[in-house]
């Protein structure tokens, strides 16, 4: 229990949640972790409270054949239920589907309850924690329709009750005040609710953006430099492992300079993209593709060894040979180095490995692969 109220705590108010938002993932897993936390606040109170006041039915006042002992009693094992499915299965599915569950149990209680009291002691009130409860909980559009049911029915009841409940009491006025004060007290969160919906929203077109630009390179599109280092360090992370191959390639256009001194660089740009969009037809889903500098790219590749690596730059250097562009009547052709990940060997070492095939490439008379011994 105790350790509950700290992740309360720690969810709820604590800023160091801040920086777990800063992905669009950690954005989305702290707007569950929220729900699921006020959820089962909920749930703790409800199974708490009701426990409580059912033991207090059946040893202080002694009254076990009492309907309220009964609907207490069972709505606070309902909760209890609840509480354990949730700490068994934390999944955003079940989070939901007791969040359905326990708002439907909750408004059967209420109803239940307010019927059995005939509004004594205004016991009515507990119904204003409804509208909260279903908002919160289920987000502003399907907590609305859950409220909008709730009170109706609240409603019927509470016009049928007049002059029987509370003794006769329960008057027109005391409908009216009723219905007035819920209407606006859900309207008030469902605005709330709603502007917490957009918010949220709003920043997750942000992170979207700023991982987007992060992350790609802006005039072709495909990984940037560091996002191609990060995936590389990933990659050889997992070769390592799983011991698998992982092999990689650097290649540089052949005499680009003379392509922007005939053309202009606009036109060189173009060139550029065209590639970029040819070279990606062929890779396969699992190879990353980034711009490494200027008119250098490296591919990382995943599962090949030197061999098979230097007859897929083959495969990539004959079809950038053949290619025609739209606005350069040119044919272009590139330089390949490739280097396969040995045993102990850094990012920076194997992206060297390349360089130095690279280079190899280029001196040896160009639009060629060279492999690293
Ligand atoms: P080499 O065969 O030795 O690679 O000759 P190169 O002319 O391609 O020489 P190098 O790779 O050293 O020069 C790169 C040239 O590519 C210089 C630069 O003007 C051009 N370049 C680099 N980035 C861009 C770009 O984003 N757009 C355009 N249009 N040109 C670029
Ligand atoms: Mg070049
Ligand atoms: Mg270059």
């Amino acid at each position: 229990m105790s350790r509950f109220l700290s992740r309360i705590y720690q969810t709820l108010l604590s800023t160091q949640q801040v920086t777990a938002c800063l992905s669009l993932e950690g954005l989305q897993n702290l707007a569950y972790k929220r729900k699921r936390i006020l959820l089962k606040t909920c749930l703790y109170i409800t199974f708490i409270m009701l426990f409580f006041f059912s033991s207090l039915h059946a040893f202080v006042y002694q009254s076990i054949s009492d309907q309220a002992f009964i609907l207490e009693l069972f709505t606070s094992l309902v909760a209890l239920y609840a509480i354990m499915s949730l700490n068994r299965n934390p999944s955003r599915r079940n989070t939901d589907k007791i969040a359905q569950l326990s708002t439907l149990a909750f408004a059967a209680f209420l109803l239940l309850f307010v019927e059995l009291n005939q509004n004594q002691n205004f016991s009515l009130i507990w119904a204003f924690f409804f509208p909260i409860f279903a908002m919160t909980i289920n987000g502003p559009k399907i907590g609305l329709r859950y409220t909008l049911v709730f009170l109706t029915l609240l409603l019927i009841l509470a016009y049928n009750g007049i002059g029987h409940w509370q003794a006769g009491l329960w008057s027109e006025l005391g409908f009216i005040r009723l219905t007035a004060a819920l209407l606006i007290l859900s309207f008030i969160i469902y605005i709330n609710e709603i502007s917490l919906v957009n918010a949220r929203k709003q920043a997750e077109q942000v992170l979207n953006k700023l991982q987007t630009q992060s992350t790609t390179d802006e005039l072709t599109n495909i990984s940037n430099r560091r996002h191609i280092n990060e995936v590389l360090l990933k990659a050889i992370k997992n070769a390592e492992r799983y011991e698998t191959p992982l092999s990689l390639t650097l290649f540089d256009i052949d005499d680009f300079k003379k392509i922007n001194d005939q053309y202009g660089h606009l036109i060189g740009d173009k060139v550029l993209c065209e590639m970029v969009l040819e070279i990606k037809k062929i890779i396969r889903a699992t190879d990353d593709f980034g711009r490494w500098g200027g008119e250098e790219f490296l591919i990382v590749l995943p599962h090949e060894t030197a061999e098979s690596a230097t007859q897929f730059c083959e495969k990539i250097r004959v079809c950038i040979e053949k290619m025609t562009f739209s606005e350069c009547s040119k044919h272009i052709t590139c330089s390949f180095g490739v280097a396969e990940l040995q045993q102990g060997m850094t990012a920076e070492q194997l992206i060297d490995q390349a360089d130095k095939a690279l280079y190899i490439a280029k001196k040896a008379g160009k639009n060629q692969v060279q492999t690293a011994s």
